[in-house]
């Protein structure tokens, strides 16, 4: 019987300095004695911010910026060589790191000379720190002796060529990745896999979005129908609310999939919103520790999570807005309306976090992330032209100071009235309610507030649940 087949994922503070990638080099060694482990990793934090701020200075036209820039991550790099790679193989190792690089540096200068940043050349380049911290952590792997090897996640995960937001073909990975990582693991070694890239059937370089790591970890867990996936982090698990914003945020030792990915679609950056996709249907368990204090129990994902009444976890999202659309006569059909414009948003990719209406009015609002807020507009307008152009709609109203905030819990169902006390608790913190949602499966009820009340609204939900406390209360 071969051992079990575990993914680790090592995030950016995890892969973040010689200690940090010292210390996840000795995690998998450690995990390498009663399982095969295939380890994904992030870039070393900020290089990812600092790579793609290189390629807007170079569609600016700042040269002094870009070189800058360039010297930085080079720097960066090497210093963590001269660290964590022994004497004998550090020719070898920064004549790679520089050979990344200098690929990289092509790419930023053509932006430079273009004043151009095409999406495939961004994606081309920005999984850059991928592929540095995955050297890295391989040599150092094989520093401490476990044989390692990095591989691009180009050559495993085949996806769509959605730049900047690529899905994954589930198929066509599996294949490929269990032809590149089969033998390796047959053969003892351990493969060191870039985090956030894929590349297309054609094999053009796509990634995955922001934070992909854990989203890459989860899709080559599903192909390689991997037992269990560790995601290693900066914090000792999920826990029941952002610690940035709540200080007696407590771990959760347990939630299910469907809690993590409400969670992680309503802003808890700990996990990238769709990392858990592609497991659910096989029930591969996830865990999520720290990096820094792996003797924590950390937080168990799965199916099931235990009894529990009432809310698990309060998160936000700021940076969003609402978009309010409404016709001039009650004559017109309002759910006509919201469902070309719901189309419309679906034409455009764009992702609608929370969708509310009221039917006397024939009026409703729809809210999307601040960034995407250009694209469903062009797409709104255009399904609407007609009726805007002869004044049967209202012009679209936008309003970005607002920001979401989500109770989530599959126990809500279970417990009358919890809707009631919440709405009381932010209005007792004089907050302002916008606009309200909550889903029929009752997993979540989402709340839409000013942004700068978002954070009062959280701790005022996540106080009232009780959830600070060590007794739950909610
Ligand atoms: P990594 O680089 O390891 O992927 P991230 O920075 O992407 O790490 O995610 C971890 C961070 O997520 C934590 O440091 C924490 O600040 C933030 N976070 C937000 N909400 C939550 C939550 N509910 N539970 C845990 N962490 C959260
Ligand atoms: N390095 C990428 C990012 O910063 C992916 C990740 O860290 O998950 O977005
Ligand atoms: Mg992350």
């Amino acid at each position: 019987m071969p051992k079990p087949l575990l993914v680790m994922k090592f995030g950016g503070t995890s892969v973040g300095s010689p200690e940090a990638v010292r210390r996840a080099a000795e995690l998998a060694a450690h995990a390498a004695a009663d399982f095969r482990v295939v380890v994904v990793a992030s870039a070393m934090s900020k290089v990812t911010d600092l790579l793609l701020d290189t390629l807007e200075q170079g569609e600016r036209g700042d040269e002094t910026a870009v070189e800058a820039n360039l010297q930085a991550l080079l720097d960066k790099h090497m210093a963590a060589s001269a660290e964590l790679v022994p004497s004998e193989r550090r020719p070898a190792v920064e004549a790679r790191l520089r050979e990344l690089l200098d690929r990289y540096g092509r790419i930023a200068r053509g932006m430079l000379l273009l004043r151009e940043r095409p999406p495939r050349s961004v994606d081309e380049a920005v999984s850059t720190g991928e592929k540095l911290s995955t050297v890295l952590l391989a040599e150092t792997l094989e520093a401490a002796g476990v044989p390692a090897q990095a591989v691009d996640s180009a050559e495993l995960i085949v996806t769509d060529d959605l730049f900047g937001s690529a899905s994954p073909l589930m198929e066509e990975t599996r294949a490929k990745a269990s032809a590149r990582l089969g033998p390796l693991l047959a053969d003892g070694v351990l493969p060191v896999a870039t985090g956030f890239n894929g590349a297309t059937a054609k094999g053009v370089p796509t990634t995955l979005g922001r934070g992909g790591s854990d989203f890459s970890a989860a899709i080559l867990a599903a192909a390689l129908d991997a037992d269990q996936l560790w995601i290693w982090t900066d914090v000792d698990g999920i826990l029941t609310g952002d610690p940035r914003v709540i200080s007696d945020a407590r771990v959760l030792p347990e939630v299910t999939y469907n809690e993590a990915a409400e969670l992680a679609y309503a802003g808890a950056k700990v996990l990238h919103q769709r990392t858990l996709a592609p497991l659910i249907d096989k029930e591969i368990p996830v865990w999520i520790k720290n990096t820094f204090r792996p003797e924590r129990p950390g937080t168990r994902i799965g199916p099931h999570a235990g009894e529990r009444m009432g809310v698990r976890a309060i998160t936000s999202l700021p940076k969003v807005s609402l978009i309010s659309i409404e016709a001039v006569s009650f004559t017109q059909s309002g759910a006509q309306l919201m469902s070309r414009a719901l189309a419309a948003a679906v034409r455009a990719k764009v992702d609608v976090l929370m969708l509310s209406r009221s039917s006397f009015r024939q009026n409703f609002c729809m809210l999307v992330r601040t960034a995407e807020v250009e694209a469903v507009l062009e797409s709104l307008r255009d399904e609407l032209a007609l009726e805007l152009d002869h004044g049967y709609v209202h012009p679209i109203e936008i309003d970005h100071s607002v920001g979401l905030v989500a109770a989530v819990g599959e126990g809500m169902r279970g417990t009358p009235g919890l809707a009631g006390r919440l709405f009381t608790a932010i209005s007792q913190h004089s907050i302002n309610i916008i606009a309200i949602a909550q889903g029929s499966s009752e997993l979540t009820i989402a709340v839409v507030v000013r942004q700068d009340q978002l954070e009062e609204a959280v701790r005022a939900i996540h106080s009232e649940c009780g959830l600070g406390s060590a007794v739950d209360v909610a």
